[in-house]
């Protein structure tokens, strides 16, 4: 399409997804509303967003090596958030650098990220040398590695933030929408984002979004990480003022998403061994959170047009790995809707849809 005056987007979902296109739709002067359903129960009312701990890792520990286009994603994730911390006036709040220690389970890991420097893998400008030098509070048999260039991003303060901002300006709406209603009148196109709250609709056009269910804890103690994200099954990441997120757990296609006694047992139980026990005896528990992650098939995130509805766009399938990926996905779809640039084919919806 040519974008013209009279264009109006209506986005539904006000997750990461949302905000997102909405970025997009922003930075290119494109006239815009943003609903959100204000369900308290059913998929409508997930919001995988409000509870992630934002993390992002051009890094895949199973396999040690890099995430898909991580070069892409993290050039993209970085001038994204930056520039939203800059948009919404929150310097400084919204982007994190946490370097990730992966404390090797065994002495094989400890190898194979030795292989993967020694062979000038591509993962291996991601990673640091091996150290033994642990700090106190962790314990290391096996050693660890470090990858700097990670961290988190506040994702609750940035939807929290954006949607304030546009409440301000008359552009966002607590709103149901009905997918079988198409795009109502006002607008002259619809960006569907509602995460698993469009599993079933998408069922019907041969669209799977599975539910990944996770749960995480916060924690308050005194360790000390040297600042760094502990990983090892699990991870414990730094969040300020002895705060720490505890996560995270992977249970498929649950439909209801709320806390369990065993999902808390199995975040303790993973990160124990790493820590000292006298740190871990007065671990204090201040949350328990969970939520519904919409997961692809493929691990990739799902981008494109509706076909059979006109003006309908979808961005969806953003999975474990949303802050990493996100922004270049709603990039693409942008550049697909205004540019006619076609959709990388590993992202296009169209790979599934019927
Ligand atoms: C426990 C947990 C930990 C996670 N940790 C990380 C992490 O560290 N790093 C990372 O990158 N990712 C993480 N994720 C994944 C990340 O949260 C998701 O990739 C991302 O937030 C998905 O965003 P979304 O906008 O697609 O979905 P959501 O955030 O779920 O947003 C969908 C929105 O659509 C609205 N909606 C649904 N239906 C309708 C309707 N009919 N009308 C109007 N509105 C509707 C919902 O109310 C909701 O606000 C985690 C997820 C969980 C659950």
């Amino acid at each position: 399409m040519t974008s013209s005056a009279t264009d109006t987007f209506l986005i539904v979902g006000s997750g990461l997804s949302g905000i997102l296109m909405a970025w997009e739709l922003e930075k290119r002067g494109v006239d815009y509303e943003v609903w959100n359903s204000g369900a308290k129960s059913g998929p409508e009312s997930n919001s995988a967003t409000q509870v992630a701990a934002g993390m992002f890792n051009p890094v895949s520990f199973k396999r040690l090596v890099e995430v898909w286009n991580a070069h892409e994603h993290l050039n993209a994730m970085r001038e994204t958030y930056q520039s939203l911390e800059h948009f919404l006036n929150l310097q400084g709040e919204l982007f994190h650098i946490s370097p990730i220690m992966r404390v090797f389970p065994n002495s094989q890991y400890r190898d194979l990220w030795s292989k993967r420097l020694n062979d000038a893998h591509p993962v291996a400008g991601f990673l640091s040398e091996i150290s033994d030098d642990c700090p106190h509070d962790v314990i290391a048999p096996h050693g660890f590695g470090v990858v700097p260039e990670a961290g988190w991003v506040n994702l609750p303060l940035l939807i929290k933030s954006f949607r304030l901002n546009l409440e301000l300006r008359g552009k966002y709406f607590e709103k149901h929408w009905d997918f079988s209603t198409q795009i109502p009148p006002k607008f002259s196109h619809l960006i569907d984002c509602r995460g698993v709250g469009a599993t079933k609709d998408f069922a019907s056009i041969g669209l799977k979004i599975a539910s990944d269910h996770g749960e995480i804890l916060t924690i308050q103690s005194p360790i000390n990480t040297n600042g760094m994200c502990v990983n090892r099954v699990k991870w414990l990441l730094p969040r300020g003022d002895s705060t720490f997120k505890l996560g995270a757990t992977y249970k498929w296609d649950i439909t209801k998403s709320e806390p369990t006694d065993a999902g808390r047992s199995e975040l303790l139980l993973a990160l124990q061994p790493i820590i000292a026990a006298n740190v871990f005896d007065n671990f204090n528990i201040t949350d328990h959170v969970s939520g519904l992650r919409p997961a692809s098939t493929d691990r990739r995130p799902y981008a494109g047009q509706v076909n059979h509805l006109k003006n309908t766009y979808i961005l969806n399938g953003l999975g474990t790995r949303g802050v990493f990926v996100g922004p270049t996905t709603a990039s693409h779809l942008a550049n697909f809707i205004f540019d006619q640039t076609p959709l990388p084919e590993e992202i296009r919806s169209a790979r599934f849809i019927k």
